[in-house]
């Protein structure tokens, strides 16, 4: 469903992302593991050209984009198909919860109020913050304010969500309910990249991991084997020092 594809970014003279290839299948929940300066926020951030890469192909449905030469319309209909979580919610200050889910809808996707707000709500169900609708972001904790960067990528019923490490921000005690939500959403189907150093998460939950280091994909696979049986040296050290 989406393929990247020799992606290659570098900021100033520093190389850091130096040929990635992924291959993501509709559905898959794709978690990216690597040490800290691996280049994972970088390519997550790629694959939506909130960064541009310098080289490579970013293809997605059955369009290709060239990064050498990408075309405005198609930067567009690219970020049509995806939607990011961002490490710090990203969230509107003076905005309520539901203005926050509503306002991409409302704006990108230029639905009517009402449609807009059905939807929204709909989503603030889903990720339990339906009695929040109206609090204002300062007003939620940390893991509630996620939980409203999440709903707000739901509503825009995007093909791939991006998380982009969604829980090392907060405090540990609020991190499993927002893992919690994610693993409810994955398990829903929708196709997801995840950048994220939770161990349990990418075991339990992803059915893809990707090992990155240095700028480029040292390993890949289904947890069950890249856990247990890694093969690169790379892989095993760094498992070896998190878990
Ligand atoms: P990771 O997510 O694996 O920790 P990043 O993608 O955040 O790695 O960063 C990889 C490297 O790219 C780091 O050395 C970082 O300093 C550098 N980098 C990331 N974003 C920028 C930027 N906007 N400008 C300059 N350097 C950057």
């Amino acid at each position: 469903m989406i393929q990247l594809k020799n992606i290659k970014k570098s900021f100033h003279d520093q190389e850091v992302l130096r040929g990635i290839n992924l291959t993501v299948k509709k559905g898959e929940i794709v978690v990216i593991l690597g040490p800290s300066g691996s280049g994972k926020t970088t390519f997550l951030r790629c694959v939506n050209f909130l960064e541009k890469p310098n080289e490579g192909e970013v293809i997605i449905d059955n369009f290709s984009i060239d990064c050498k030469k990408p075309n405005k319309k198609d930067i567009l209909a690219l970020r049509k198909r995806t939607a990011m979580v961002f490490q710090h919610y990203n969230l509107f200050k003076h905005k309520t919860v539901l203005e926050n889910v509503m306002e991409g809808l409302i704006i990108v996707q230029k639905l009517p109020k009402e449609t807009a707000k059905k939807k929204s709500l709909e989503v603030l169900e889903k990720v339990g913050l339906i009695e929040k609708r109206d609090a204002y972001p300062s007003q939620l904790s940390g893991g509630q304010q996620q939980r409203v960067g999440i709903a707000r990528a739901l509503a825009l019923n995007p093909e791939v969500i991006l998380f982009d490490e969604p829980t090392s921000a907060l405090d540990p005690e609020l991190v499993g309910e927002v893992l919690e939500v994610i693993k409810k959403i994955a398990n829903e189907g929708i196709t997801m990249i995840v950048v994220t150093h939770e161990m349990g998460f990418a075991r339990d939950v992803s059915n893809h991991v990707v090992f990155m280091d240095q700028g480029i994909i040292v390993e890949e696979g289904h947890p069950a084997v890249i856990f247990t049986n890694p093969k690169e040296e790379r892989t095993k050290r760094f498992l070896k020092r998190i878990t």
